[in-house]
């Protein structure tokens, strides 16, 4: 399986959700998606000594209180940029820890997690 990075999830983003298109199956928020920002700052021009703009080169800027979440099916390993409106929370008792499908009972694991 793919070893993927995962980002650190905001507090209201841990848990477990259901969400519209990923009909019964439990996601985890991952990440978010990630926009290029270049930021501008202020810098001191050598030759003339004048304030003048400079922009950095830019970096990756994950956007953690955006609209954009990415998902991943329990069991699963692929990330999915939804809507953050389309989840849903659940709890870890409502789906199987096993295939990741909610409501189905063949859970191998039992208890909260
Ligand atoms: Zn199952």
């Amino acid at each position: 399986m793919r070893k993927q990075r995962l980002t650190e999830v905001a507090e209201t983003d841990k848990g477990y959700f259901s969400a519209k298109g990923f009909s019964g199956v439990a996601l985890v928020v991952v990440g978010y998606p990630r926009t290029w920002e270049v930021s501008t700052f202020t810098d001191t021009d050598p030759e003339t000594g004048e304030e003048i703009e400079v922009e950095s080169e830019g970096e990756w800027v994950e956007d953690s209180g955006g609209d954009r979440v990415l998902v991943r099916m329990v069991g699963d390993d692929r990330d999915h940029a939804i809507d953050r409106s389309d989840l849903q929370p659940i709890k870890r008792a409502d789906f199987c820890g096993g295939c990741g499908q909610i409501g189905c009972g063949c859970d191998p694991y039992d208890g909260d997690e």
